[in-house]
């Protein structure tokens, strides 16, 4: 049985049932890969309205596409791309955006990219850290 690069991402950015990869693409001349994931059926299924837990929702439409730099893999940087899903209440009608299981406290970081800058902060003195960190983060391009 061979497993498409779409569920292995899948399974390596722990993404569960309410979120897919749809696509990669890997951009050589930036050594960059780019996850593109959306929702499932099944996130519609798993979400309730954020006042009241007994009422369903219903996709309302999708934010803007956005870019978060993950951890790199096979060498490469890697960026999750998603035009995240905005909800919407069957009772009430609220609206708002689902939160994503990779979304950092930082736009445009993961969050395990973000634990893995903690622990950089942690284990080396700030100023060598951030060092490689720009490194990582600039060379990005799209966050
Ligand atoms: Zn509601």
């Amino acid at each position: 049985m061979s497993v498409s690069s779409e569920d292995l991402f899948g399974q390596i950015l722990g993404l569960g049932e309410d979120w897919e990869v749809f696509q990669t693409e890997s951009v050589e001349e930036r050594n960059t890969i780019f996850i593109r994931v959306r929702e499932t059926a099944s996130l519609l299924s798993s979400q309730r309205c954020r006042e009241d837990k007994r009422y369903k929702v219903k996709l309302y439409d999708h934010a803007p596409r956005r870019f978060w730099r993950h951890l790199n893999v096979f060498n490469g940087e890697c960026v999750i791309e998603c035009a995240l899903p905005r909800l919407q209440c069957n009772h009430c009608g609220k609206i708002w955006r689902a939160k994503a299981p990779w979304e950092g406290k930082c736009k445009g970081l993961s969050n395990e990219f973000e634990a893995f800058a903690l622990t950089l902060m942690k284990e080396m003195p700030v100023k060598s850290a951030g060092e490689i960190l720009a490194r990582m983060t600039i060379a990005c391009g799209v966050c």
